[in-house]
């Protein structure tokens, strides 16, 4: 019995002492892998998110830019089942793959397709790729890689752990493009700016490539999966101020190349051409301005419709969502403006800037970021000179550059459009003196700064420069604006209608960060 206990005990002593040695042992190797420098270190924590990832699927493959026509998802697969047996695939589509996708017959739940398309007997739930993401981490690939040994999976890991909240980007080899850009986006001014940097930190990676980053960034951003991939992610995590890391110490290893038919690069190019122009729509982004320095138009032009409805109360939709005149209109309102300058100058009809337009020139040679038309008052006496305002009385007119000309139904004055599916335009207001007061017959009850003023401040008219030429203006402008708008009114310039918007502040010149450009 005696012996028994004592037996007992010993195996108590040894199994207590085991603990305490394995808890030492688990110690020191956090000690070491805390502190040591050298690749004992490296070697640990490979070792562990090896361990990590392996044991605790602490990672879902995802999928997202695979073309139907032409890809080699299958062979991509069973390349990342061999390497990573214990991951979960996700394969993002837009819809159901056709031609099939010719997938090996897989029994595991470790391959799901998600189709993004509405279908009846989805749940949006289901239809939502977050939902099947149980993960810490995502790793989306491209298609067609070759995928030979779990290095580059570890080496991003370990990149992460070190910086939280970093995006991790290795460049494919095929990728000779690789660059890292940095974004300058402004929401208000529907702009989106690339720029070169030479540092491999940045907000958007171009090229090829396999892209780590926390399940979390992509549960915050607003349309994570959206194509084409990964511009389109870049773009909405750079306006959450996360950072790109660009390994280029590491490679990312192509399978079999695709798309090398004229037909199928061609192919290519149109479809990424048409998700880019519904992805910027998308996003609210009407001009980007590329690294080369390029530019590129998502908004409206000529030929369509502009981008903002009829103007109530002197207050554009666009303002009421915080936003400024989109960059397509300001460009469409600038042509047409010169346009109705050279017009009236060269039929010798006298005019000068009124309202908004005015203060616009005064403060920075341009119409003002926020304005939706521009003003102009002319002498109602020169208006049989200009045979486009005579034509205009009776009908609307369009003119040899396309532009039309018409009496405005809403008053007294004519407006001059950019086309005739595009009504950007220029107001014409036909003054008239009496007892030296320029003064007309009909007036805007919603524009305060619509109103009389001393025909002195015509004699003589002056010039600026406004939508990039010299145009003519009253003279003592600052003295003209006062009395339109209210003292202060150059330094200080007001939103039009100040009580109906939603965040009433005062607009800031300094928000501008894009560049004036004059036309498309
Ligand atoms: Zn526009």
């Amino acid at each position: 019995m005696r012996i028994k206990i004592a037996r007992l005990l010993m195996i108590i002593v040894v199994l207590v002492n085991l603990a305490v040695l394995h808890h030492i042992w688990k110690l020191l190797s956090y000690h070491e892998s805390k502190t040591l420098n050298s690749s004992v270190k490296l070697n640990l924590v490979k070792n562990n998110s090896r361990k990590h990832f392996l044991n605790n699927r602490n990672v879902t493959i995802v999928l997202r830019d695979i073309e139907f026509f032409e890809n080699n998802v299958a062979e991509t697969i069973e390349s990342l089942q061999n390497i990573f047996p214990r991951l979960k695939i996700l394969i993002v589509v837009d819809s159901l793959p056709y031609p099939p996708l010719n997938l090996k017959r897989n029994d595991s739940q470790d391959v799901k397709m998600i189709n993004l398309q509405v279908q009846l007997h989805t749940s949006a739930e289901k239809r939502n790729p977050l939902f099947h993401i149980r993960t810490k981490y995502v790793l989306f690939l491209p298609d067609s890689v070759h995928i030979s040994t779990t290095e580059l999976l570890l080496t991003m890991l370990s990149e992460v752990d070190k910086h939280p909240h970093n995006i991790i980007s290795v460049p494919s080899s095929n990728s000779m493009s690789a660059a890292c850009l940095q974004i300058f986006l402004s929401v208000k001014e529907w702009t989106l700016q690339y720029n070169h940097v030479d540092e491999d930190v940045c907000d958007s990676v171009t090229g090829r490539q396999a892209l780590l980053l926390e399940a979390d960034i992509l549960r915050m951003l607003p349309e994570p999966f959206m194509i084409p991939f990964p511009e389109a992610i870049y773009i909405q995590s750079s306006a959450k101020k996360l950072k790109v890391r660009l390994l280029r110490s590491t490679m990312l290893r192509d399978g079999r190349a695709l798309f090398q038919s004229p037909h199928a690069q061609w192919k290519l190019q149109q479809l990424t051409q048409a998700r880019r122009a519904h992805m910027f729509r998308t996003l609210g982004i009407k001009k980007v301005v590329r690294e080369t320095g390029s530019v590129e138009w998502y908004g409206c032009n000529r030929d369509i419709p502009r981008c903002f409805g009829s103007v109530v109360g002197d207050m554009p939709q666009y303002l009421w969502e915080d936003k400024w005149t989109p960059p397509c209109c300001l460009a469409g309102l600038r042509r047409t403006a010169r346009h109705v300058f050279e017009h009236l100058e060269a039929s010798g009809v006298r005019y000068w800037l009124e309202g908004g337009s005015l203060l616009g020139a005064m403060r920075a040679g341009d119409i003002l970021p926020w304005d939706y038309d521009v003003d102009v008052g002319i002498y109602r006496d020169d208006v049989p000179r200009c045979s486009w305002l005579v034509r205009a009385q009776s009908t609307s007119v369009v003119d040899d550059h396309g532009f039309v000309w018409e009496k405005a139904t809403e008053g007294d004055f004519y407006r001059v459009q950019l086309s005739r599916v595009n009504h950007l335009h220029v107001d014409l207001f036909p003054f008239y003196e009496r007892n030296g007061t320029m003064t007309k017959d009909s007036w805007f009850p919603t524009h305060k700064q619509d109103r009389e003023f001393p025909a002195h401040f015509l004699h003589p008219l002056a010039s600026l420069q406004f939508v990039g030429r010299l145009v003519s203006v009253p003279n003592n402008i600052r003295d003209f604006l006062e009395l339109k708008f209210g003292p202060g009114a150059v330094e200080n310039p007001e939103y039009p209608d100040h009580s109906k918007l939603r965040f009433p502040r005062k607009p800031a010149f300094g928000e501008a960060v894009v560049q004036v450009d004059y036309d498309y």
